[in-house]
């Protein structure tokens, strides 16, 4: 039964979560092992709309994502014309949307975009050419958010906290190991962050990783599956706690749920 399962970066965040007992080992199973991949907040939602309107891919279940007429996409239609701009002035060339890539038939993931950038290479002398990487090629994955300068939260866009944030530069690894993995070739990836919030604003970040980071990320994912493998035989445990029970989209029907506050003591 494990080896049915290729491994994405999300799924490892999520597998992080559970051992942390941040994430309960239901919601887990729903997830990952029965594909439910629950509602999908406003966050998402616009997230997903923007990646439609910049490079025509769809999410998870390939239903066409819809706008309505709220402020939020009024400023969101403004960013995806701004993308357009962007892309254009840079002299980038995208080659690939939503490019799934498996490597040693165990990994997975999709990059955003695939492109083609020799004006970066020229121009920045912190983005270094693989001698290999012949087509001047480059990740960049697109990101929507309203938090370009929180330092605070996990999905913050800081640049002193970015350096820190396990859960971004993972996704940025992931990608890089699959392409390297894959092709022999380790090439630039960059998060291209708009503001949701404010049009023509956005946030350019190279993530430079090395071939050694590379490696050991292959061993992190050697890991991280004898883990994911072993759990599946013994199965992922429930892990209610209030605060996770309340927002649960199972709460509903689950014997396990907490959905009574817990007493809070304050001694003087
Ligand atoms: S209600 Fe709580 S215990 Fe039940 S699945 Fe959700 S998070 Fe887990």
């Amino acid at each position: 039964m494990a080896e049915e399962f290729l491994i994405n970066q999300s799924l490892i965040k999520d597998l992080l979560k559970y051992e942390k007992d941040e994430l309960c080992g239901l919601v887990f199973t729903n997830k990952w092992i029965y594909k439910n991949f629950g509602k999908s907040s406003l966050a998402n939602n616009l997230g997903h709309y923007f990646e439609y309107l910049t490079t025509g891919s769809l999410p998870k279940g390939g239903h066409i994502p819809v706008a309505d007429n709220t402020k939020p996409y009024e400023v969101l239609g403004k960013q995806a014309e701004y993308f357009n701009y962007l892309f254009d002035k840079k002299g980038i060339t995208i080659t690939n949307n939503g490019l799934d890539i498996v490597a040693d038939n165990k990994w997975i993931g999709t990059l955003d975009i695939l492109a083609e950038w020799k004006d970066i290479f020229d121009t920045d002398e912190n983005v270094v050419l693989d001698p290999s990487n012949t087509d001047y090629k480059v990740i960049i994955d697109l990101k929507y958010s309203g938090l370009l300068e929180d330092k605070f939260s996990e999905f913050g866009w800081h640049e002193n906290s970015l350096p820190y944030n396990e859960k971004t530069l993972l996704q940025a690894t992931h990608y890089k190991f699959l392409y390297w993995k894959n092709y022999g070739i380790n090439i630039p990836f960059f998060f291209f962050v708009f503001d949701s919030k404010k049009p023509k604003l956005a946030k350019l970040i190279h993530i430079n990783i090395n071939e050694y980071h590379l490696e050991q990320h292959e061993k992190f994912l050697h890991k991280a599956k004898a883990y994911f493998d072993n759990q599946l035989k013994l199965g992922f445990a429930p892990k209610p706690a209030y605060s996770r029970c309340v927002d649960c989209d199972y709460v509903d029907m689950c014997l396990f749920k907490e959905d009574i506050p817990p007493m809070i003591h304050i001694n003087l």
